[in-house]
């Protein structure tokens, strides 16, 4: 641990094998989620299909799903291709809202209904996109508090869609007490990425529907043939929902790898010093800046440091450099564009790629980056 410290601390790109992996029968005793959760967090999103069926007809018959293709010897999961926002906040962000939506009693369609409500948010930008997007489209006010990390483009469609958004210059930890603070009046809802069951809910049930898919293209999953998971993190949620439902599907047969950006490691800090968040990496004198900006933030999600504790298997941290690398190699040979932090797990398969068993990268985030940020980003620039 002392030396992961030190590795963390010097920016060097390091692997943490986590001490406290249980198994999954050990470690769900004292889970306060279940399989149930999952089962009424599908429900929701299937209770909503025919609505978004009609408003989104990129879904699958308002199915919000992404492929999963077989590179080389490595499974991708595309969710840089998920309908409606393009990233895997697709799953969680907008599942909250549907929630919220269902809570509140309205009926999809009933924009009247629901435009008393306000949503706010704070977000380094994919979570706001996906929230913005969503709760404009049902009806609701929304604010999102875009991080200084944020891009401009993704303010810009914000704004395009009727969304009200208010730019900070601190960073994301910055940005989320801002939006609390905010939130304080009536009528209004806040969706805190820094400590949400029904995110991190809305992520899991991707599990189920991978499960699927695997099934599909013949892969069996056992003891004999491991399924490894490489999901880039930032402050949890999102890889920590989809590992809490790949481990109710597959137990012990799968091991999730979250991976981090070596100037904000959150989630690897927290872990390993066993203070969640209650450590940022800004105490460890980092400066949280990475151009892997779905990962740019200084600490751990409050619900989720603790439940995926002894889930995780390890963390990796890579640098900007190893993200971008990827993310061009990925496009060069595959014509597929994903964004930097949506590259991240290949550095984690690289880490674990001797071990026995099917090792599958989840592709976080990417179809919505306009193409002139593309080229600068595959350094295209004419
Ligand atoms: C948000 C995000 C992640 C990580 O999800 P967290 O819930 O913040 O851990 C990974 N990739 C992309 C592209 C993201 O936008």
């Amino acid at each position: 641990m002392s030396s992961t410290l030190s590795d963390l601390r010097a920016m060097k790109p390091t692997a943490w094998i986590n001490p406290d992996l249980a198994s999954f029968q050990i470690a769900q005793a004292d889970l306060d989620l279940k399989r149930e959760d999952i089962d009424e967090a599908e429900a929701v999103l299937l209770r909503a299909a025919p609505w978004l069926a009609e408003n989104f007809p990129d879904t699958d018959k308002g199915i919000i799903e992404s492929p999963l293709t077989l590179y080389g010897n490595v499974w991708v999961k595309l969710d840089s291709h998920l309908p409606i926002s393009g990233s895997i906040k697709a799953r969680g962000g907008i599942y909250a809202v549907l929630k919220l939506a269902e809570d509140l009693g309205g009926e999809l369609g009933d924009r009247e209904a629901f435009s008393k409500y306000t949503i706010t948010v704070a977000s380094t930008g994919n979570l706001g996109l996906s929230i913005g997007i969503m709760s404009a489209a049902i009806g609701f006010k929304v604010e999102v508090h875009m991080s200084r990390d944020a891009r401009a483009w993704k303010k810009d469609l914000l704004r395009e869609k009727g969304c009200t958004v208010i730019e900070h210059e601190g960073d994301f930890t910055a940005a989320v007490s801002s939006a609390r603070a905010a939130s304080e009046g009536d009528n209004t809802f806040f969706i805190d990425d820094e400590n949400s069951r029904d995110l991190f809910l809305g992520y899991a049930v991707a599990a189920r529907r991978l499960k699927r898919q695997l099934e599909l293209s013949g892969v069996e999953v056992s003891a004999d043939n491991p399924l490894h998971v490489y999901l880039p993190c930032g402050v949890g949620g999102g890889p920590g929902g989809v590992l809490f439902g790949l481990k109710t599907e597959f137990g012990d047969n799968v091991h999730g790898y979250f991976v981090e950006p070596t100037h904000a490691p959150s989630m690897t800090l927290g872990l390993a010093t066993q203070l969640y968040d209650e450590i940022s990496v800004a105490d460890i004198g980092l400066d949280g800046h990475t151009i892997a900006d779905g990962l740019a933030v200084g600490k751990t999600s409050a619900f989720v440091g603790t439940r995926v504790k002894r889930l995780v298997t390890a963390c990796v941290t890579a640098n900007d450099e190893t993200f971008v690398q990827d993310m061009r190699r990925f496009y060069g040979v595959h014509g597929i564009f994903i964004e930097p932090s949506a590259a991240a797990g290949f550095s984690g398969q690289r880490a674990f790629s001797h071990l026995p068993g099917t090792h599958l990268v989840w592709a976080t985030g990417g179809a919505m980056v306009p193409v002139a940020e593309r080229e600068a980003l595959l350094g295209q620039k004419n």
